[in-house]
């Protein structure tokens, strides 16, 4: 998947937020796989064209991919890979599908009502600190689950009986019902749709398959990750019903504030105080990184207060790629207090001794335009 997002999506680089949302509306429901049964083209073109409207549609996203391109998203092997377990970038079949399903069916079409005994797909929020999110780490999550019975192996009936065939529905699950003119479909009341029923159900589980377990899980968070990413482990939700498939487990990263730094993106924004003397003198001061050591910053002679300085590549990483973001120190000039007598004095002196002042002179002069005329 090399091709531009935006061509992708058949819309120019400067189109709005609602302008994609209209191209990716009629691109998905033309390509959507219920549309195309059985066609992997146009599967993978619905996968790529949710992938490009996923990275555009976030104005974070789409500023590091129009000034990085793909590489800020794609490639490599791992974790990230396609396939993984890390859906890239939010990327999440379910909510899209969910979106463009209920346009296109109706709501009610979900996972539940076609009778399969698939588990609950489930979600766990995870915060991270900042430095996390840097490194990348293997967090290990408890997550309240159901899981397979082991008593009877999620069939949900007791030792030496097995589930038999629903006598009302023969099996299928469903049952044809006359409502005026028409014959409709519903899920058999007998067996709940499941086609099998019970005579002596389990006594762990009390018939379900399944038990409520907690489980433990390690979750690999891959360096650069954002506030807001998505981590799908495939199957590992809620145990179906009477050993149906389970469900997926979502995992939705937050980044913890950081005391020191800011993120944009890739970059880092780092305030620092430096003294009135420091900025008129020049100076040599240490910062730290977010990679735990300190890095040396020049302060010439004269640095005015809210000047930025770049500490290039000392940004996030960014993911599938080797490259970084960039660090911007910004200086925060203090004013003195607390002044002796003696430091007042030599202030005083300080400054009638000559103009030291740069910007006000311009500032001033712009003043007595604006009046003066
Ligand atoms: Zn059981
Ligand atoms: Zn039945």
């Amino acid at each position: 998947m090399s091709q531009d997002y935006y061509e992708l999506l058949g819309v120019g680089r400067q189109a709005s937020p609602d302008d994609l949302k209209k191209a990716f509306r009629k691109l998905a429901m033309q390509h959507h796989p219920d549309r195309n049964r059985d066609n992997k083209d146009a599967e993978k073109k619905f996968k790529e064209i949710n992938h490009a409207y996923d990275i555009l549609k976030d104005p974070e996203k789409r500023a590091a991919y129009d000034r990085y391109g793909p590489a800020a998203f794609e490639g490599g092997a791992g974790p990230n890979g396609p396939g993984g377990p890390f859906q890239g970038q939010g990327f999440d079949f379910g909510s899209v599908f969910g979106d463009v399903f209920e346009e296109m069916f109706g709501a009610g079409r979900g996972r539940g009502n076609r009778g399969d005994q698939r588990g609950q797909d489930l979600r766990f929020n995870l915060e991270i600190t900042l430095e996390q999110a840097y490194g990348g780490t293997e967090a290990t999550v408890r997550v309240p689950s159901s899981v397979t019975c082991e008593s009877c192996r999620g069939s949900g009936a007791e030792a030496g009986s097995k589930p038999q065939q629903c006598p009302t529905c023969h099996g299928r699950g469903r049952l044809r019902v006359q409502q005026g003119f028409f014959t409709i479909e519903r899920p058999c009341h007998a067996c709940h749709g499941a086609g099998q029923v019970i005579d002596k159900p389990c006594r762990t589980c009390a018939g379900q398959g399944r038990v409520r377990r907690e489980k433990t899980l390690k979750v690999n968070i891959p360096a650069g990750v954002e506030d807001g990413t998505r981590i799908r482990l495939s199957g590992e939700g809620e145990a179906g019903q009477r050993g149906g498939p389970a469900g997926d487990l979502y995992v939705f990263l937050s980044v913890r504030r950081h005391q020191l730094f800011e993120r944009e993106g890739a970059d880092i924004h780092c305030r620092v105080p430096i003294s009135m003397v420091q900025a008129t003198l020049g100076s040599n001061i240490e910062v730290p990184t977010l990679d735990g050591k300190m890095a040396r910053v020049n302060i010439p002679a004269g640095a005015q207060g809210g000047h930025q300085f770049r500490l290039r590549g000392k940004g996030m990483p960014i993911m599938r790629s080797t490259q970084h973001g960039d660090m911007y120190i910004e200086i925060n000039v203090e004013t003195p207090t607390n002044l002796t007598a003696k430091q007042k004095e030599l202030l005083k002196e300080f400054e009638n001794a000559g103009k030291t002042s740069p910007t006000s002179e311009g500032f001033f002069s712009k003043v007595k335009e604006m009046f003066g005329g």
